[in-house]
């Protein structure tokens, strides 16, 4: 029998820790107070990453154990898109970078990728790290190579991010890897996307396990986010490191439950977030059981795109969350006395070029709906006006999104 009630639910959760209250979760007042935590002044942000690797991450299975969850990921993929089509929620694919390959082939020495370093220590099987490589092509080996799965998600209606996962599911901590090796993995899986149009700005760091030492070189590559767990903290708004790169914390690993129904769970974990002002962090296995997409996948994203409707979360992903966060940060809001109304002045020092473009929410207070909002940009356009903006009759709220871009802000009131 499974436990339904919530209150006992959530109290099972509080006790364990995992609803932990942690100091570093809160946003600080972003632009002065002028700047919402999350975009269109959501209570809270959600994201989805996927760890999409196929057979690269499980070598140390038996090869039919191996293969097995390479064709079970694929089969899933069609169900995927449909429900993330369907809810119209982008989500972050980190994808192992020999996935973008449609071939490989045997080096002289007769290994596979004789110009990429090997991991100074393997703790997962015998021989060469590359041993498992196929050195075929998509049609062949449709276990090792999929250019023709991340074309489909590019093809489908939603705007999904492709991060990594590392080149070939290395695990990037101490012991495993050296600065050499990471960055030439890096400088793999940007090789390998380039064909697409795609550039990887999240990183999945490979068994979750951290590689923060290499945090630095990382956000060279182009890094701006990584997944972070941590043992206490599942809710928290995303953490900045001294590398400008962002933690965001996981909060749930996908799977079905046998004591309770695991959506109840996503429910309350996202129910707390938007009551704390959080980020929601979900992960999973796209090889995973179909039953696991069908009575958990498809309902939790179900749940999340009603809460979006009713602007409770931020549906993003994982780089559109640090590209806020950012903006948010390094944007200085200053209002000045207009005989109009209100002008914002903004000035910033955000790298769009390492964290790409967006949009920054605004919540201004004014008395009444105002007769226009309009928006002048850095680069020394003409003032645009704003069609759409959100009032709050009985909080005197106005929101209203500008591009990281906006130099002024005119409220005609
Ligand atoms: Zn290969
Ligand atoms: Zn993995």
């Amino acid at each position: 029998m499974k436990l339904k009630n919530r209150w006992l639910l959530k109290a099972l959760w509080q006790t364990s820790g995992q609803l932990r209250r942690s100091p570093g979760e809160v946003a600080g007042a972003g632009g002065g107070g002028w700047i919402a935590p999350f975009k269109n002044a959501a209570g809270a942000s959600a994201t989805i990453s996927s760890d999409f690797e196929l057979c690269w991450a499980w070598r140390s299975l038996s090869a039919a154990a191996c293969q097995e969850r390479g064709e079970t990921e694929r089969n899933n993929i069609p169900f995927l898109i449909e429900v993330l089509n369907r809810t119209k929620v982008p989500i972050t694919w980190a994808t192992v970078g020999h996935m973008f390959l449609d071939h490989c082939q045997t080096g002289a020495d007769g290994r596979a990728h004789p110009e990429m370093p090997r991991p100074p220590k393997n703790r997962l099987f015998e021989g060469d790290w590359y041993r498992h490589d196929p050195c075929a092509n998509v049609a062949k080996a449709p276990g090792w190579y999929s250019p023709d799965l991340i074309q489909t998600i590019l093809d489908s209606g939603v705007r999904h991010e492709f991060g990594t996962h590392s080149f070939s599911h290395i695990d990037f901590s101490q012991e495993t890897s050296t600065p050499e090796l990471v960055d030439a993995e890096m400088a793999a899986c940007v090789a390998a996307m380039r064909p697409f149009g795609l550039k990887p700005r999240s990183l999945v760091f490979c068994f979750n396990r951290p590689g923060y030492q290499h945090a630095e070189r990382l956000f060279k590559a182009g890094i701006t986010s990584v997944r972070h767990r941590d043992g206490m903290v599942r809710l928290a708004y995303p953490e900045r490191t001294a590398s400008g790169i962002y933690k965001l914390y996981e909060s749930m690993n996908l799977r079905l439950a046998s004591r309770y129904d695991y959506v109840d769970k996503a429910k309350i974990f996202i129910e707390e977030a938007v009551k704390r002002g959080a980020a929601y962090h979900l992960w999973f296995h796209p090889s995973d059981d179909p039953r696991v997409f069908e009575q958990a996948f498809a309902p939790i994203v179900e749940y999340l795109a009603a809460q979006r409707d009713l602007n409770r979360v931020w549906i993003c992903t994982m780089s559109e969350l640090a590209a806020y966060c950012e903006a948010r940060r390094t944007t200085r809001v200053e209002p000045v006395p207009d005989p109009a109304g209100l002008l914002l002045k903004l000035t910033t020092d955000y790298d769009s070029r390492q964290y790409g473009e967006t949009d920054l929410t605004l919540t201004i207070k004014c008395p009444r709906r105002p007769a226009s909002v309009s928006v002048r940009s850095a680069d020394g356009g003409s003032t645009a006006p704003v069609s759409h903006y959100c009032y709050e009759q009985e909080a005197g709220n106005l929101i209203v999104n500008v591009s990281c871009r906006a130099a002024v802000v005119v409220v005609e009131i």
